[in-house]
């Protein structure tokens, strides 16, 4: 997957004002770039931080958020009032911003020089009440920003800076996201439907339909040659299944799950999808339902979404892209069956076969199998089960007036046994704060039996995310209580149907 990072740009500004005199507006320049190479320097932030000229008045400040929301690098501003700037020097400027922002209430130095300090001292050093100046006017015209405190040699300032690039890179890859689909959702399903024109509108992801046939004709015109190149690699990076290797009976399936990535690798390409879907019910001349293609586009950082599920298949590129550089990975993931031991009760989540391999760090096994469902050839595919770990999986649910995302904190965890009959990638996890008051939310909600698993991106990020989506996010996690999870529900419902205006 092509680096998301790169070329993305944060902007620091800093508020001043005019009063201040030469001197001292110079030390709030030196002193603010002084911050920025910290929070540049750090390793954990992935995107770019740049420094911009001190903002003194109502115009230049109008003009950097012009800049910001014209200017396709710039994933979001940071801001910080070193001194006093009146906020109402701010209201034109924060009118017209359209590009996330963090406000991050600081100051140039950790130790105040208790020996040392004078007037001087003090009216350099004004965060503390120029801050809050600033969140004034934010809270009045309701701009909506993540606030971090602290001093950027604070790590845990750093952790807070980084979770919001990660998710203001996400936005700025929704805002320009193509998702491709291939047939329409499956026949008689709900929770997979959904507004793609409010999609386009709240979300930015541009959500579009294709012949199925399109891609049966391109994968009949894959060359043989490049088949041949493909499989050597599936051969060398995988543990292919004896019959599928060169010469057995099954060669022939594995070399048509080749043909298959070819050809949707370069549709994805040529159309500048970032995303796609798929539906076993529609699949044409296909001889296989894609298996092995979709495990290996998402690992390269495609999102997808089964049976015309193109919500998830925005989640799981949003997560790619969140997450990218971390350990760990995301993949489209289904609710499938439980272990209802009483205290150690687990959630088994696979899917007919579209269960992306960044989940492991294990060497998957390549396998065909038949699939039961939908009357085509035998599919191959990747099987292995995720490592353990932490992990979120979240959902997208459209309620009419908005998108819903809900979150579960979870933990993936060994198989408790073998599982030598179950053809398919799976993860085995158990649900915070346990399983009952986890499923019973997650019924409350109504969110789907498709996820988006990640295990690369933070709970923090996926919070800044629908903050800065302005969509309705909420958390099942370990302080989570049932009457109370039901009554933030029935505000949300409120608030979100209140907001809307009329
Ligand atoms: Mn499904």
């Amino acid at each position: 997957m092509k680096n998301p990072f790169e070329g993305k740009e944060i902007w620091f500004l800093t508020g001043s004002q005019d009063l201040y005199g030469e001197e001292t507006l110079a030390q709030v320049a030196q002193q603010s770039q002084a911050l920025v190479d910290i929070i540049d320097g750090a390793d954990a932030i992935p995107v770019k931080v740049v420094w911009k000229p001190v903002l003194k008045d109502s115009d230049s400040i109008r003009r950097a958020m012009l800049d910001a929301n014209a200017d396709d690098s710039c994933v979001g501003l940071v801001a910080w009032m070193h001194t006093f700037s009146p906020a109402k020097m701010w209201i034109r400027g924060l009118d017209a911003l359209k590009v996330p922002l963090l406000h991050l209430h600081t100051q140039a130095n950790v130790e105040l020089p208790w020996a040392t300090i004078d007037m001087d001292f003090m009216n350099l050093n004004q965060a503390a009440h120029g801050d809050r100046e600033f969140a004034y006017i934010q809270s009045r015209m309701n701009v909506q920003r993540k606030i971090v405190s602290g001093h950027p040699s604070d790590e845990s300032v750093i952790s807070d800076i980084a979770a919001w690039a990660r998710a203001a890179a996400g936005w700025n890859a929704a805002r320009s996201m193509r998702v491709a689909r291939f047939g329409d959702n499956m026949r008689n399903v709900a929770v997979t439907e959904g507004d793609k024109t409010e999609a386009e509108i709240s979300l930015g992801v541009s959500v579009n339909t294709w012949p199925v046939n399109e891609l049966v004709a391109a994968v009949d015109a894959v060359e043989e040659s490049a088949i041949d190149a493909l499989v050597a690699e599936y051969e060398e990076l995988y543990d292919a299944d004896e019959q599928l290797r060169r010469g057995a009976e099954r060669h022939d399936s594995l070399r048509y799950g080749a043909a298959q990535e070819i050809a949707l690798r370069g549709f994805l390409e040529e159309g500048g999808f970032g995303a796609f879907t798929t539906n076993f019910e529609d699949l044409g001349a296909l001889r296989q339902l894609p298996g092995l293609a979709v495990q290996r586009l998402m690992a390269d950082g495609y999102g997808f979404g089964a049976e015309g599920d193109w919500k998830t298949a925005v989640l799981v590129r949003i997560a790619k892209v969140m997450g990218y550089g971390l350990p760990g990975g995301a993949s489209l993931m289904e609710d499938y069956t439980y272990d209802l031991t009483p205290g150690n009760e687990l959630i088994l989540g696979a899917h007919m076969l579209e269960v992306c391999p960044s989940l492991t760090t294990a060497k998957p096994r390549l396998e065909v199998h038949p699939l039961g469902i939908g009357g085509k050839e035998d599919p191959v595919r990747l099987v292995f089960t995720a490592d353990p770990g932490p992990a979120v999986v979240v959902a997208m649910s459209d309620m009419r007036e908005r998108f819903r995302l809900v979150v579960n904190v979870v933990e993936n965890v060994e198989a408790p046994a073998e599982l030598p009959n179950l053809p398919v990638a799976r993860a085995v996890w158990r649900p915070e704060p346990n399983f009952k008051v986890s499923t019973q939310a997650w019924l409350l909600t109504g969110a789907a039996h498709h996820t988006c698993m990640d295990t690369a991106a933070s709970l923090e990020t996926w919070l800044d995310f629908a903050q800065i989506a302005q969509t309705e996010l909420v958390v099942i996690d370990e302080n989570t209580k049932i009457r109370e999870f039901a009554q933030e529900l029935r505000w949300n419902q409120a608030y979100y149907r209140l907001a809307q205006g009329f």
